[in-house]
């Protein structure tokens, strides 16, 4: 299995390094032609989502992975990730993939009390622990998304098909639980 970290700006070497402890290969993508071999997911990793945006259509690289996204490959956005993949962001114009039927609040938690740590139920995974940064959460999800994790009663993870979102950052724990989970949908993708 060989996964694709989105490595234009952000926290994509906490990925990687994630990745790299559950024995899990993986490769950046920087330019449309680090696209050109097969892989079995994608990660969005949090950072800044309106540079990333714009990053990712300056380097042609927004209308081959959104074409892969909506053909089924798995993906899994953290915090900027998320904002990334939702169809709706209440207080944000801008969209980039638009490929998740969920409505995001972005900065959700203020800009400066906008880090903090929390523990969740995570379902099928138990009690995990949440990082968040300047994190934005889920106001609802459509029909066909499913909310995986509420923490102080906002949605702060969800799933639709083979798209995975949190706003909180998993990477950041030596937890791979999230990771794992992502994984075994990468793999049931590949198989
Ligand atoms: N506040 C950032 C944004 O709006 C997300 C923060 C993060 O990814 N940690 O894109």
């Amino acid at each position: 299995m060989k996964i694709g970290v989105l490595a234009v700006q952000g926290a994509f070497i906490e990925h990687e390094m994630a990745l790299a402890a559950l024995g899990v290969s993986c490769f950046e993508i920087r330019k449309a032609g680090d696209l050109s071999c097969p892989f079995d997911g994608l990660i969005l990793p949090g950072g800044e989502s309106t540079v990333q945006n714009k990053l990712l259509r300056d380097l042609g690289l927004f209308a081959p992975l959104k074409e892969k996204i909506e053909k089924g490959l798995p993906v899994f956005g953290t915090c900027a990730g998320l904002l990334l993949l939702a169809k709706e962001i209440v207080n944000d114009e801008r969209r980039c993939f638009a490929t998740m039927d969920i409505v995001a609040v972005r900065n959700a938690y203020g800009r400066q009390l906008g880090s903090f740590s929390a523990r969740a139920e995570f379902k099928g995974l138990g009690l995990i622990p949440l990082t968040f940064i300047r994190a934005p959460y889920i106001a609802r999800v459509g029909a066909e998304a499913e909310v995986l994790a509420v923490a102080d009663g906002r949605i702060v993870a969800a799933r639709q098909g083979r798209q995975l979102v949190t706003a909180f950052h998993p990477e950041l724990y030596d937890d791979l639980r999230v990771h794992r989970y992502f994984l075994e949908t990468a793999g049931a993708a590949g198989s």
